[in-house]
């Protein structure tokens, strides 16, 4: 099969490489959509993500859907034809993370497109069986693999409890900061308040729901947060820029007793110092998010059900062998490109 090779930074290789068998309780995927991610243009400029470097060549891409060619003797509940969306982390499902439910933290958790493990930019995936999601006929491929980072965003709303009549304040409205906005909405936030130096992302994020959206490039954010919030600031605030300086405001923004939810962090520092005393008088809580933990089944109702529309996001799609060619768009045009698929027909 043909894959979309990352080599070493900034060279990517369309290469043929032996299809994968699915195990007993395996799936065999045929790749239909996968979304470009943050990480993944990480990966492909830098060759690593945080600690993680690659050790060898990578197959990026980790948003992913696709249709089953294969399933192993032990597949019970999925067949040939079946349209999916692939949870793209597979955990050991043993350990005693794993068994309470915080799967997301599995120290032996194999996650797509995190080295050495390979991603979606390839004609064939396998995972086990019920890491594959069923699409209804009203969901795309390309939907499907957006509720990769829409899962996110419901678990920064679930981890921070959004409910109605909450008031919400994301700031970066990339892929991640749009779900987390069309998240908040379903969860009932009455007030969803979007922060970006770009009109073009507050344009997406006014669409997926967000109720105020201002330009920080225009102007001091924190008087019009806390005018929009009848002076008290957000119940929670989701944090998606990965700017310090942000970072280090939130607490001006954000209610006494409020929380801030850690959801993107930059790539080039480990540590950011944070201003404890003023967090602490007014009791705010800080959360920070791992991926996300049994979202994939809710992030798919909700889709099914129409009450977000994920295919908005898509703003550019590219085919496999122009993989490199989508990288490079990503990232010389973030006043264009919002989530770039890459498509295989
Ligand atoms: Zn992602
Ligand atoms: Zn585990």
């Amino acid at each position: 099969m043909k894959a979309a090779v990352l080599v070493k930074p900034r060279e990517i290789q369309m290469r043929d490489i032996p299809k994968p068998v699915p195990r007993r309780d395996e799936v065999l995927v045929r790749v239909k959509s996968v979304g470009i991610c943050g990480s993944d243009s990480h990966l492909y400029k830098t060759g690593g993500t945080g600690p993680v470097r690659m050790s060898g060549p990578l197959i990026l891409g980790h948003e992913a859907a696709g249709v089953i060619e294969e399933a192993g003797d032990e597949v019970k509940n999925r067949k040939i034809g079946d349209r999916v969306s692939i949870e793209p982390g597979i955990p050991c499902f043993k350990c005693s993370f794993c068994l309470s439910g915080k799967y997301n933290v599995c120290p032996d958790m194999r996650f797509f497109a995190t080295p050495p493990v390979d991603g979606a930019f390839t004609e064939y995936v396998k995972v086990p069986e019920i890491l594959s999601f069923p699409l209804a006929a009203n969901t795309s491929f390309d939907e499907g693999a957006l509720l990769e980072p829409f899962s996110i965003g419901l678990w920064a709303c679930h981890r921070s409890g959004v409910s109605p009549g909450s008031s919400v304040l994301v700031t970066g409205c990339g892929p991640l900061g749009i779900t987390s906005i069309m998240a908040a909405a379903v969860c009932g936030a009455a007030k969803i308040i979007a922060v970006d130096v770009q009109d073009f992302r507050l344009e997406f994020a006014r669409r997926a729901g967000a109720t105020v959206v201002l330009n920080s490039s225009q102007g001091d954010i924190i008087p019009q947060v806390l005018a929009a919030t009848n002076g008290l600031g957000a119940d929670v605030a989701i944090e998606a820029t990965g700017v310090i300086e942000l970072v280090q405001s939130l607490h001006e923004m954000v209610m006494r007793g409020g929380k801030i939810v850690i959801a993107g962090i930059s790539a080039h520092t480990d540590f950011v110092p944070v201003p404890l005393r003023y967090l602490m008088r007014k009791e705010i809580d800080i959360l920070s998010l791992y991926r996300y933990a049994n979202m994939y089944g809710k992030a798919l109702n909700i889709v099914e059900a129409r009450k977000v529309d994920l295919g908005s996001l898509v703003s550019q799609t590219f085919p496999l062998e122009k993989v490199q060619e989508a990288m490079e768009f990503v990232e010389h045009n973030p006043d264009k490109a919002m989530k770039v698929i890459i498509r295989q027909t």
